[in-house]
């Protein structure tokens, strides 16, 4: 039976989403109830290097859950990129005695936890990025508060638009996947959702669109398009201006979309993961990606984590679809 781990080390790491804090917090209340000790470290990887720790306690985590970011700061390393790097990481861990590791972060920030496990360090993964792009599991903390973040705003801007009759393109994040804008698009009644994961025609894809919609009557229209969709937002705008004749805006909602106080599913989800993530160390459960699989948390080995993919919901995006064509 593996010997009981003494002290937790916990770190945040690349993008910062609404819901790492209640995570952390989940993880050293954790910590605290089955007596062991927990430590922050700061700015992810690049406090690992330089040995930036901080003891937690309950008073440090008391009421960090209703707020978005993260209270241990986050960053991305180059240096942790480097063999080097990765070397001083794992030997400031062993000197700090952090026994097992916990990594809130996306799936970057779980490749960099996979050297650390290569190098004898136990490590735990929690998914936190507001992409919902890590393909070992069906839901990442920070999401569901992002695309709520996203929603209101489009409503915002589509109450102006309804008044001068405009077209509005918005630009929302995401990286390479369109999980947030499929989800804006649908919960907003966009006219048209662009995403990274079709090849565009103008044509049809948007002209066509916003044109049989002005001819059942619509005078105002959205264009929800994903940053890492093949054609950017500007270019968007100005082909539908220039083939439609209408009116239209952009609004890049850029970092908008990663602050704010974390909404209910948040918070629990990184409440549980965090909670399973001490769990599964304090069992010598040991490099480990804690996942979300319908309703159940769960957790996969780390290199079968990362080779795991996921692709946009089929049923989303043909429903969304019918919508689109009906537009009301
Ligand atoms: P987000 O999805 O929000 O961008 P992320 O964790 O994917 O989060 P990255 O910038 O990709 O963000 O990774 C965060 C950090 O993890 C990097 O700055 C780097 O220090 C480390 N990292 C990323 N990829 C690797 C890798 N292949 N090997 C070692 N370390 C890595």
């Amino acid at each position: 039976m593996a010997e009981k781990i003494k002290r937790i080390g916990v770190l945040t790491s690349g993008g910062d989403a609404p819901g790492m804090n209640a995570a952390i917090r989940a993880a050293v209340l954790t910590a605290i109830h089955f007596g062991v000790e927990c430590v922050g470290i700061r700015r992810g990887y690049t406090g690992l290097i330089s040995g930036d720790m901080l003891p937690l306690t309950a008073e440090h985590v008391a009421g960090i859950s209703k707020h978005g970011g993260t209270m241990l700061y986050t960053a991305r390393s180059e240096e942790f990129m480097t063999p080097e790097g990765q070397n001083r990481a794992a030997d400031n861990c062993r000197f700090m005695g952090v026994e097992g590791l916990i990594i809130i972060g996306g799936d970057g920030s779980f490749r960099g936890a996979q050297t650390l496990a290569d190098r004898g360090i136990p490590v735990i993964g929690i998914p936190g990025t507001i992409d919902n792009d890590i393909g070992c599991t069906s839901y990442t903390i920070g999401f569901d508060t992002a695309c709520n973040t996203a929603v209101e705003a489009v409503d915002r801007l589509n109450d102006t638009m309804q008044s001068h009759e405009r077209c509005s393109v918005v630009e929302v994040m995401g990286r390479c996947a369109g999980h947030l804008a499929l989800n804006v698009g649908i919960a907003t009644g966009a006219t048209v959702t662009l995403i990274p994961e079709m090849v565009i025609d103008f044509e049809t894809d948007v002209a066509d669109r916003i044109r049989s919609a002005r001819l059942s009557g619509k005078t105002n229209f959205t264009v929800i398009v994903a940053e890492g969709a093949d054609m950017p937002a500007e270019t968007v705008a100005a082909k539908i201006q220039e083939a439609t004749g209408v009116d239209t805006r952009v609004t890049t909602l850029g970092h908008l979309q990663r602050g704010g106080p974390p909404l209910v599913r948040d918070r629990v989800t990184a409440s549980r993961m965090g909670y399973k993530a001490v769990e599964l160390l304090l069992t010598g459960t040991y490099n480990r990606i804690v996942c979300m699989r319908g309703d159940q948390i769960v957790d996969y080995d780390i290199n079968e984590a990362l080779a795991m993919t996921k692709g946009l919901d089929v049923d989303a995006c043909l429903m969304q679809d019918a919508l689109m064509s009906g537009q009301d």
